[in-house]
């Protein structure tokens, strides 16, 4: 316990002596890493950091006039910057080591990319300031708009959207749009892969839309004979990532399209995995309708602690038309946003957002396409996928690839069947290599995959890295190997992490009740009674 009654410290697992691994401390320490309250648990309510002015004498304000505390700590500017800079060590973050979490794609973002967002014309403007003073902000996205459309082959793009889910509700949008001006509005269903984000039922339910799942084959791709049997008259949309959240490249894709046009479905193409393909490949000529970028996974720009994001969203030449506004257009007298639902703007089916979208996203992934230029784009995907095929090499003789036949593309995935009969499970085993100075790689997603560990190292981790990543799984695997041939030590990892700040965390329950309001450790049994 803490000073403030906070547990510090693992339960020792059942029937084990936790000193054995993890000796205790006077003060909840470790090594160097500093226990820490919440700001409000830090008994600082007495003083104040800043000297304030007086306030002006209010004798009208009548029962307004406050009549306790207002109840703020008062931390001095030395124990402000300790407080935020203690937590942050308690967290991981991708500029301290690899983030291997599949379908995430946590890549080192450029210093370059800040700097640049940071420039003041683009970040101390405001999205209601006149057309003609922020021209540079306004072509800034116009550029960004054509690297996304030539890259992707696609004619048009809606850059609001302000993350990739958000961009599947803007692409979908779209689809409905078009069907409903083409006399098709009674397609009320979208065929989705069992292996698909859970972001792509959740959008087509969100749209109104009854969403049927097409089978998988054994080696991971989408079934076109259950597709065929699945597309008819009734079909608006199927949902296909590519590459898959398997790690696998859709290699029926043009046939894919193919059907679902000759249905009269548009083809939605998930491409939170562009950055595997990105400068090799082009969506538009595989038969995309519409695709969402995920700018930040892609395109370098920071996503971690859940935002900010931008998903802009390319679409074809039948979905162009409803694309919402608003758009950047060249005039002769400069660069303009097209806002009204009128002349080339007047099938757009609305907005996707207040304003224009993440601007600061913008500025990070313009940089970075800048600075890599159009053979680093592609070299970018070359690598991302040469790391995870290095990752699934390495890996592939202790832990069972769930596809082992081939090469994968940006993520290599692992089933359990290497776990059996060891009582040790994935998550087991995640919480080991946090032990190990390791994020866990992304744990039972795709759902197809038993006890799936999805890993994507990125193009930005380098051999040593990738190679220290390795050692430490393996060794690891070599603990699972000892506990199948009768001896080793289960409790390793099954009363893991022993070395993190917390240990294992009821995630269920505090998805269900998360408790947003702070309450006094020490009022809590009195509250309770
Ligand atoms: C990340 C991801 C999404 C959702 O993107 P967000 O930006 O998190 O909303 C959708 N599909 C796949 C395959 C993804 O990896």
């Amino acid at each position: 316990m803490n000073t403030v009654g906070r547990p510090t410290r693992p339960e020792a697992p059942q029937g084990a002596d936790i000193n054995d691994y993890v000796h205790p401390t006077l003060t909840g320490a470790r090594g160097l890493l500093q226990d820490e309250a919440l700001i409000f648990e830090l008994n600082a309510w007495d003083k104040t950091g800043v000297d304030l002015p007086d306030a002006p004498a209010a004798d009208d304000l009548g029962d307004l006039v406050r009549k306790a505390p207002i109840g703020l700590p008062g931390l001095s500017e030395p124990e402000a910057v300790r407080h935020y800079v203690r937590l942050s060590q308690k967290n991981h973050a991708i500029d301290l080591a690899l983030y291997p979490l599949g379908s995430c794609t946590m890549k080192h973002n450029p210093r370059l990319n800040e700097k640049m967002a940071r420039l003041p014309g683009f970040s101390d403007i405001h999205p209601l300031q006149p057309q003609s003073t922020v021209q540079g902000a306004i072509e800034l996205m116009d550029r960004l708009a054509h690297w996304l459309k030539t890259l992707t082959g696609m004619p048009a793009v809606a850059l609001s959207p302000k993350a990739g889910a958000h961009g599947e509700l803007c692409g979908l949008l779209a689809i409905r749009a078009a069907h409903e001006a083409n006399g098709q509005g009674h397609r009320k269903t979208v065929l989705a892969p069992t292996s698909a984000h859970g972001t792509n039922p959740a959008t087509a339910a969100f749209c109104g839309y009854t969403v049927v799942e097409i089978a998988q084959t054994d080696d991971g791709r989408v079934d076109l004979a259950d597709l065929e049997v699945k597309l008819g008259d009734h079909v608006a949309a199927i949902m296909v990532t590519n590459p898959n959240t398997c790690g696998l490249f859709e290699r029926d894709v043009v046939e894919i399209a193919r059907l679902t046009h000759a249905a009269g479905a548009y083809f939605y193409c998930d491409g939170a995995n562009f950055n595997a393909i990105v400068g090799r490949v082009r969506p538009g000529d595989l038969g995309v309708d519409a695709m969402h970028i995920n700018l930040h996974k892609t395109f370098s720009t920071p996503h971690g602690g859940g935002g900010p994001g931008a998903g802009p969203v390319v679409l074809s030449a039948a979905l162009a038309p409803f694309a919402p506004t608003p758009w950047v257009v060249s005039r002769e007298f400069g660069f303009q946003l097209v806002e009204e639902a009128q002349g080339p703007a007047a099938q757009a089916f609305g907005r996707m957002s207040a304003f224009h979208g993440q601007m600061g996203m913008f500025v990070r992934a313009y940089a970075y396409m800048l600075s890599h230029g159009a053979d680093g784009l592609r070299q970018v995907a070359e690598d991302a996928v040469l790391n995870a095929n290095y990752i699934k090499a390495r890996l592939g003789d202790l832990m069972s690839p769930a596809f082992p036949n081939g090469p994968c593309m940006h993520e290599a995935l692992f089933d359990d069947a290497w776990l059996e009969g060891t009582g040790v499970t994935t998550l087991d085993f995640a919480k080991a290599m946090i032990d190990e100075g390791f994020h866990p790689m992304t744990m039972y997603f795709p759902l197809v995959v038993h006890g799936a560990m999805l890993i994507e190292p990125t193009e930005t981790e380098s051999k040593q890295e990738l190679d220290r990543f390795v050692t430490a799984l393996r060794a690891l695997a070599g603990a699972v190997a000892k506990i199948k041939n009768g001896g080793g030590d289960v409790d390793r990892f099954k009363g893991a992490p022993y070395h993190a700040p917390l240990k294992r965390l009821d995630e269920t329950q505090a998805a269900r009740k998360p408790r947003l309001r702070w309450k006094p450790v020490a009022a809590a049994p009195l509250a309770a009674e």
